[in-house]
This record gives structure tokens, sequence and C-alpha cells, in this order.
């Protein structure tokens, strides 16, 4: 059963407060009764807190995520530091060299229009970029250590629950 009362969220982290839920961001976390532990009320995720360091650890997950309490919202340790200019430069330059090295080469040397294969060489680049493309952008979820998988899993979950209580 979802919580109907709502606390307002306090600028220190402490047991009594509730806060949004930093692995969902829909639902609230707020103590288990005569726990120190904090759960959602929407995607149903344990939590335990170290109110010294104003964190929060999930507990249920197979990923040790740590959250800090900023006052209004979490923050995560990584993401302290956004990118900067140097890494946007170092990621483009990533992304868009082994492309153009590789069409480069389909247009030096191109393969006979006729042949069978013709199509291969600008096939081949269209496949380096989205292989750089997509290892860019599994570094850019682990650097802010985005829990895509549980957000998913707790989406699922509140759509299953919503189908099976309409369904009484
Ligand atoms: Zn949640």
């Amino acid at each position: 059963m979802s919580m109907l009362y709502s606390r307002p969220s306090s600028t220190v982290l402490n047991y009594y407060g509730a806060y949004y839920c930093p692995v969902c961001r829909h639902g609230e976390i707020a103590t288990l009764p005569l726990m120190e532990a904090f759960s959602c009320n929407f995607c149903r995720h344990i939590f335990t807190a170290n109110i010294d360091k104003q964190a929060i650890t999930i507990v249920d997950s197979q990923l040790p995520l740590t959250w800090y309490w900023t006052g209004k919202r979490w923050q995560n340790i990584r993401s302290v530091k956004t990118f900067q200019w140097g890494y946007r430069f170092l990621a483009l330059g990533f992304l868009l060299l082994p492309t153009l090295i590789v069409a480069t080469g389909a247009y030096l040397f191109p393969v006979l229009p006729d042949s069978p294969l013709a199509w291969f060489p600008w096939f081949w680049v269209g496949l380096t970029f989205i292989c750089h493309l997509s290892c860019l952008l599994w570094l850019v979820l682990e650097y802010y250590q985005f829990p895509l998988s549980l957000y998913f899993e707790a989406l699922m979950n509140n759509i299953l629950s919503r189908l099976s209580l309409s369904n009484d």
C-alpha cells in the first residue's frame, strides 16, 4: 500500500525525514518502523543510512550504490564533477577519429561498384561509429552510476502491482 502522508523532506538526513528515492526518483523513502533503514514506497528498495556522512547505500542490490544528501537532492559520489570540456573533446575524438579513418579508407580504395561486397566498406564505417558510440554511452552510465536496470525494474514492478490491484 502506498503511504498517503507526505513529510516535508528535511535539509539534513535524519531518521525522521522523508526524501525522494534516488533509484526511481519517483517514490518517497522513509524509515521502516523500528528499524534504522529506509525503504521506498514505489520501488521498495531498502537503504541503510550513514547519518554522520549524510549518505545512504542501497542494500538489496548487487551494485553497492551510495548517494549523499545535499539538503535538496541526492548526489552520486562520482557525479560531483560533471563532464568538462576536455572530456567532451576526448569523447568526440574517440567517436569520430576511427570512423573518419575507416571512411577515408573506404573512399580512397573503393570496391568495384559491381562487386557483390560493394556495400561492405560503408557498412563497416557505420559499424565502427555504432561500436564507439555504445562504448561511450556505457562509460557515461558507469561514470554517473546511473542504476538503469534498477530503474526499469522498479517501473515494471509498479505497473505489475497496479495491474493486479485493478483486477481485484
Ligand atoms: Zn524508489
